[in-house]
């Protein structure tokens, strides 16, 4: 029996893994929940799966799911621990009654409590790339001290996963990630910048929180991935390729020398890679399609266009650069990716954002999860500046 803290509860992965969970009660029990702000959602988790902790972001979120919880005629006796803040989402990742942490915050949020769940010896099924991207020499270096077992739940490296563990790793060339191409794969690059936020949030192949979506829509998620991949199997950022797969059917390959590949093949489904992270290195039935070999299907490989898409470029040169320019072209990032939401700036702009941002935010190299917070505050307000100042336009005197 594996007991789990889900952080991010609420969230498309995190309900993907309630749903694991809910389908095989007797291999998983959930210990805590953690949310940001979405009590709707929150309520009827907290009713099904009975945690005994629940961490909220805010003192606000913790108030108004208590008022659901006493108009649910839950009895007090039977509520769980509540709780809010940073320091919340740290107590419910090393908590001494779990083994398994799922991590599927969005953003920076999800640093602290990942790294420290990896420095308590949990097995850490790591969907919030973030964690990586912001703070992977850190978080990597814990993993090894700690022998903590992080397993990636991002299909296209949880595909690479199973592909490496074929070979010897000494032996492996290459990781090829595969890329849906976004719902703008077709589109020429000059329309480009008068894309809708509802054009940008309908993803061809998956079902997934805003950010993502619009990261998958200018390759900036892909970029991720590339970061992701260097810091989890150890890979210089030139033996990471990228192709486009609009199929999203084969979500990773791995070239060992001899020139074999060996690909990693299923249904676009996120619970078949959150199962894989709860059961490796075993496996059992998946609540997944499976793929019908006698159906005729076609899948495509293309290459990337890094002209049209500028972010995936960008991503290697912040991995071979190093220091914190990763975790500064995340934060960079998501400050543009909201502004594009908010429908402040345009589509082509949050290319134009995080590089500005980057130019301009002086190298560091944090050797702590302050010091890469740090960094990310900063970058963030160099960021909000840089769109506000979009926005006004040139001062005319
Ligand atoms: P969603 O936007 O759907 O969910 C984000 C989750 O994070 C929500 O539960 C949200 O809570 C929670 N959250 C946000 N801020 C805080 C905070 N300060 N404290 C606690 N919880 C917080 O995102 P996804 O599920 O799509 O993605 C989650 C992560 O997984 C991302 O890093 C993404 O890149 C990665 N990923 C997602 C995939 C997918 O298919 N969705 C695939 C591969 C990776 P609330 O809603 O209550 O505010």
């Amino acid at each position: 029996m594996r007991t789990l803290t889900v952080l991010g509860s609420t969230g498309s992965i995190g309900t993907n893994t309630l749903d694991v969970v809910r389908r095989n009660r007797h291999l998983y029990e959930v210990y805590a929940l953690a949310a940001g702000q979405n009590v709707d959602a929150l309520l009827p988790q907290v009713l099904e799966f009975r945690p005994k902790v629940v961490a909220l972001a805010t003192s606000d979120g913790l108030n108004r799911l208590s008022n659901r919880l006493t108009a649910a005629g839950l009895p007090r006796t039977e509520w769980p621990e509540l709780l809010w803040g940073d320091a919340a989402r740290v107590q419910v990742a090393t908590a001494s009654e779990i083994d398994t942490v799922i991590s599927a915050i969005v953003g920076v949020a999800g640093l602290e409590a990942t790294y420290e769940a990896i420095r308590h010896g949990k097995r850490v099924g790591l969907a919030n790339k973030e964690v990586l991207v912001s703070g992977g020499r850190l978080v990597m270096e814990a993993v090894r001290e700690f022998g903590a077992e992080l397993v990636p739940v991002d299909s296209e490296h949880n595909g690479a996963h199973q592909c490496l563990r074929a070979g010897n790793r000494a032996e492996v060339a290459r990781l090829i990630l595969t890329a849906s191409g976004g719902p703008f794969r077709n589109t020429p690059k000059e329309a480009l910048a008068s894309v809708t936020p509802r054009q940008a949030l309908n993803h061809p192949t998956w079902r997934m929180g805003n950010r993502i979506t619009i990261d998958s829509a200018t390759l900036m998620n892909k970029g991720f991935e590339v970061i992701e991949a260097c810091w989890l199997f150890d890979f210089a950022p030139s033996q990471v390729d990228v192709v486009i797969h609009p199929q999203s059917t084969v979500h990773a390959m791995i070239e060992y020398s001899d020139g074999s590949v060996l690909a990693q093949i299923s249904a676009t489904d996120m619970r078949m890679p959150i199962q894989y992270a709860l059961t490796y290195p075993g496996r059992s039935e998946a609540p997944v399609p499976r793929i019908d070999w006698t159906e005729a299907r076609k899948w495509e490989f293309l290459p990337p266009d890094f002209d049209k898409f500028p972010l995936l470029k960008l991503a290697y040169q912040c991995q071979e650069a190093g220091g914190s320019a990763t975790c500064t072209l995340n934060a960079a990032d998501e400050v543009a990716v909201e502004a594009f939401l908010q429908g402040t700036i345009g589509f082509t702009s949050i290319y134009e954002i995080v590089s500005e941002t980057l130019a301009k935010m002086p190298m560091r190299n944090p050797g702590t999860i302050g010091g890469i917070l740090e960094v990310d505050r900063e970058s963030r307000m160099l960021a909000r500046d840089l769109v506000t100042a979009r926005v006004a336009g040139p001062v005319t005197v």
